[in-house]
């Protein structure tokens, strides 16, 4: 069942300029009854105060969030692949679409229907090609290019901001500015102390498995991985951090696991792994 969710313009903005999440989260648990591979459509309104298009989510797996988290205890996480961010500017106004979708929108402007708990809606099968045959035109958003994750958290462990923003210049030329600066600027120099307090908390052990590389090899061959990916608007500080072991840390880029809150937990394809050694507090983004 594909769903339709009203995404606040300054929250839309926000996740943008911070780094595209592809994630969305809701206090309404009708965002969980939406099925793995179905679609979400977000709308959102520009600063004009006009209605447009903003993303498909094509849904890869459903989390919750810690209680008392803000933007409520659940969420989606989109497939990287398969989900799009639509350009806003130029777009024209949405809502008469809206209004022929079977969703009630009867408020003179659309997004007044949409307020709070009513910001996310069931969609029938024909409203979901009605907006797959309205989104066929719509280029898409630059600014929601991913960088790769790994070799991005490689050079800023090394302090190395020319290479970060080497990176960043060659892979994603539109990256919002925002984002540019504190990549740029603010993660490199924070990050390798942060791994050494990681290593210095843990023993350098990996915190899913407990492999031990300081007892078996005497080097310290964990590593610090960003849960809310820092490419995807996650911060470079240690309530966003794990030490894990190569292999985990592959496994969870290569799969895009997405992290469980509720329950620590790493989501891979077949499988839930739970952070078994935690003596640091993760936060929520
Ligand atoms: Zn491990
Ligand atoms: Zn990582």
């Amino acid at each position: 069942m594909p769903l339709l969710y009203h995404w606040v313009g300054k929250n839309y903005r926000r996740d943008l300029d911070w780094g595209a999440g592809y994630h969305l989260n809701q206090s309404n648990r009708l965002l969980h009854e939406i099925d793995i591979g179905d679609s979400l459509w977000a709308f959102t309104s520009t600063t004009k105060g006009t209605y447009v298009l903003a993303v498909q989510l094509v849904v890869r797996a459903k989390t919750r969030n810690a209680s008392g988290f803000r933007y409520g205890p659940f969420r989606l996480w989109g497939d990287l692949k398969r989900s799009r961010y639509f350009r806003t500017e130029g777009q024209p106004d949405i809502s008469v679409l809206i209004r022929r979708l079977s969703v009630k929108s009867n408020a003179s402007v659309v997004g007044r229907s949409f307020q709070g708990h009513a910001a996310v809606r069931r969609l029938t099968a024909a409203d979901h090609q009605l907006l797959m045959d309205y989104a066929r035109y719509i280029p898409l958003e630059p600014r929601a290019r991913l960088l790769p994750e790994e070799r991005l958290e490689a050079r800023i462990l090394l302090g190395d901001s020319d290479a970060v923003s080497r990176l960043i210049r060659s892979e994603a030329p539109g990256i919002a500015d925002e984002r540019r600066r504190y990549l740029f600027e603010k993660a490199p120099q924070r990050n390798p102390e942060h791994v050494n307090e990681l290593r210095k908390l843990y023993g350098g052990v990996c915190q899913l498995c407990g492999w031990n590389p300081r007892s078996q090899y005497r080097r310290d061959l964990c590593e610090a991985h960003h849960v809310h990916w820092l490419s995807r608007g996650g911060d470079d500080e240690l309530h966003n951090m794990v030490l894990i072991c190569p292999n985990h840390h592959r496994a969870i880029h290569r799969t895009d696991a997405p992290f469980d809150w509720a329950d620590m937990s790493f989501v891979f394809p077949r499988n839930r792994q739970v952070v078994q050694i935690s003596r640091h507090a993760l936060q929520a983004k």
